[in-house]
């Protein structure tokens, strides 16, 4: 394994070779590094190689990371599940919701953000189940203009675009058409969905490169970065 700075330096010169090819440059793709299951230290070597934005899974596990991280100048963006009674948690200390799939959970935080930071809305992205796994987070692409008609009148939340996770162990092929449906549903709800609409967050280590291709703005990079995981984390 390299250092975390010869890492981040390889995944660099993949990104904007991959961004290029997407007739882009580097610039119009953000390496957000998933950062669960990593310390603070880790985290702070990576932030010392020029990486700014974070993502965390769990709350209990970030909270504390958060704070002993906060003379960076980071930006956190949740990506794994919320729940309920997460919420106001999460606006709090997070810039960034990645896996909003519901209109009650959007209600709550755009409440809370609105009393923690009237003047910042939250950024979120709407999790699609592009695939259409039965046990997977995320909305059917039929559902999205419904949720975003219902989402209109959420000042405490801006909504930025749309974020999936394919389905595991596919071949690259339909990994592809993955990522290429989620760009169509990106463009046709453009409309429906205001300004700000902006992000389309898609691509791990696995297959970042070919998320970029079809248009990915966000690649989340866990294992490429930081390392294969303990075993008890996916
Ligand atoms: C863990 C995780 C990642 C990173 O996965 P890697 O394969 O390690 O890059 C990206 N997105 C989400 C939602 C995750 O939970």
């Amino acid at each position: 394994m390299h250092s975390i700075q010869q890492q981040i330096d390889i995944l660099r010169e993949r990104i904007s070779r991959a961004a290029e090819q997407s007739g882009r440059t580097s610039a119009a793709v953000t390496l957000l590094a998933v950062s669960k299951t990593r310390s603070s230290a880790e985290i702070r070597a990576a932030h010392a190689g020029g990486l700014r934005n974070f993502g965390e899974n769990y709350l209990q596990e970030a909270l504390p990371k958060i704070r002993a991280l906060s003379d960076l100048d980071l930006c956190w963006h949740f990506i794994g599940a919320v729940q309920s009674n997460k919420t106001r948690d999460i606006c709090q200390h997070f810039q960034w919701v990645h896996t909003l799939d519901r209109e009650k959970i959007a209600r709550r935080l755009s409440r809370q953000r609105q009393e923690f930071a009237p003047q910042q809305p939250l950024n979120v992205c709407i999790q699609i189940n592009i695939d259409r796994e039965p046990q997977k987070a995320g909305i059917a692409p039929t559902e999205l203009p419904a949720l975003l008609t219902q989402l209109a009148d959420c000042d405490g939340i801006r909504l930025r675009g749309l974020m999936a996770i394919p389905e595991a162990g596919s071949n690259p092929v339909k990994r592809r058409e993955s990522f290429r449906n989620m760009h169509q549903l990106f463009e046709q709800s453009r409309n429906l969905a205001g300004d700000d609409w902006d992000t389309l967050s898609m691509g791990m280590s696995a297959d970042f490169e070919d998320a970029i291709l079809e248009g990915a703005t966000i690649i989340r990079l866990g294992t490429a970065l930081f390392g294969p995981r303990p075993s008890n984390h996916r």
